[in-house]
């Protein structure tokens, strides 16, 4: 008889930060309640696989992953089958799967991930499949176990779903509106985190700016903000760098640049989603900004902090997007000039409204502005990373690096990458380098 004391687990995990931080918290809700975790997949008794569904290439692969899971059950019967997290949240996936997906066991949406130890109770005991996939989140805990992935660096949720719905984005279907977490849970986190030795948070939300606008739309007037959430984490002794992920530039305010110019454990670094930069592509998005907003956010921080970074993310082919929409993106990028950009295809998601929007544009033409974009940030980034020559940085160093193993990697306060020739006892430590050399992707160090 198998019982949770001597059975082991074993989470996959697909998709985007948040995801690898939901992955830590259900690591920690197992181990609380006495599972231990797994050296690879086939000693496992438990298999997790945490879901995304933000472009339509990870659910592809996500479906064949779980197809080849079945096999698991021939090797060994008995093992639990879990898949959770957002691709599961959509409901026709969920009703899918409990059609086709016989060989799991457990199927969790977003909302009810914690408690993914009380279905595998019931599954040892002989229920199943079990399809949990609702929104009431009235009892979600604010405060949940976590098994960290890094002894210097963690993430720290702050606010969950999102109210923006971009018309091309799934995420507001599945992770539900924005619910800010408890001010003082999240504190008790930060000074608990830095006790144990972490110089680096993340604070991690879809929406970080709207922290604490739920509580305002209720009338709680007095209710702390996302400025008031950056002001105090950056006043817990032995944090040494706050980031957050992700930001929307139609709630960040210049009043927050300002906040934000004022507290040097952040200052050095702003990501902030673009997308396009064609008024009349915005709006299709349903991004709520337009291209002169954007630009005096960014005046604002070049304003206040000159040496600060700043990337962004686009999108390219979005609906409707003609070559002198997308003419005005490479134009936008230019007076930007980011530090660096993360570009993507635009994938159409069911469910969206972009996914039924007329003039898809074709995946040819996609593919080549891609291309011409990443041309010409590539070309910004190296101009960019050539101020660096000859600077002194202070940098948190990661570990190995992964191209190369004689030399070490790590990050700036501005979140460039560094590659320096270092020593093990250096991991987790911010050291103080001199560029010595750019490149479009990272700096090199003596
Ligand atoms: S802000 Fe837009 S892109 Fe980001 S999660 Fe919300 S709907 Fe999606």
């Amino acid at each position: 008889m198998q019982t949770k004391e001597n059975m082991q687990y074993f989470i996959k995990t697909f998709g985007c930060q948040m995801n690898e931080h939901d992955s830590e918290i259900i690591a920690g809700i197992l181990d609380s309640a006495g599972y231990q975790p797994a050296s690879d997949i086939s000693a496992a008794d438990v298999i997790i696989i945490n879901t995304c569904c933000i472009r339509e290439s990870a659910e592809n692969k996500i479906w064949g992953y779980i197809g080849n899971l079945k096999a698991c059950k021939y090797r060994k019967p008995g093992v639990i089958l879990a898949a959770v997290g957002c691709m599961m949240q959509q409901k026709t996936l969920g009703e899918l799967l409990q059609r086709q997906g016989r060989h799991l066991d457990i199927v969790l949406g977003t909302y009810q991930q914690h408690r993914l130890p009380e279905y595998i109770t019931r599954v040892l005991a002989g229920e199943g499949p079990i399809v949990d996939i609702s929104e009431d989140n009235s009892d979600f805990p604010d405060e949940l176990p976590s098994r960290r992935q890094s002894s210097f660096a963690a993430q720290v949720n702050i606010i969950y779903g999102c109210n923006n719905f971009c018309s091309y984005c799934i995420v507001p279907y599945v992770r539900g509106r924005e619910r800010s977490r408890d001010f003082a849970a999240i504190m008790a986190e930060l000074c608990s985190l830095a006790a144990s030795g972490i110089k680096e948070v993340m604070l991690l939300g879809q929406n970080v700016n709207s922290y604490g606008k739920d509580w305002r739309r209720q009338g709680r007037t007095d209710a702390p903000d996302f400025a008031d959430l950056l002001r105090e984490a950056c006043s817990v002794d032995g944090l040494e760098r706050i980031r957050y992920m992700s930001s929307h530039p139609r709630d960040f305010s210049l009043d927050l640049v300002d906040t934000i110019s004022d507290l040097p454990k952040i200052r050095d670094y702003y990501h902030l989603p673009l997308q396009s930069g064609c008024d009349k592509i915005l709006k299709a998005m349903n991004r709520g900004y337009n291209t002169d907003d954007y630009l005096a956010i960014i005046e604002r921080i070049r304003q206040k902090t000159p040496t600060a970074a700043i990337t962004t993310d686009l999108i390219v082919g979005f609906p409707g997007e003609t070559e002198a929409d997308f003419q005005q993106t490479l134009d936008f990028v230019n007076k930007c000039r980011f530090d660096a950009a993360y570009t993507f295809l635009y994938s159409p998601r069911s469910g969206t409204p972009a996914a039924t929007m007329a003039e898809q544009v074709p995946l040819n033409i996609k593919k080549k502005r891609l291309q011409r974009l990443t041309m010409l940030q590539n070309q910004i980034s190296l101009e960019l990373n050539q101020s660096y020559l000859g600077r002194k940085v202070q940098v948190l160093v990661e570990g190995l690096s992964k191209n190369n193993s004689d030399f070490y990697t790590g990050r700036t306060a501005s979140n460039k990458i560094v590659i320096f020739k270092g020593q093990p006892e250096q991991i987790g430590q911010i050291v103080d380098l001199t560029i010595s050399g750019a490149k479009t992707w990272h700096l090199e160090a003596l």
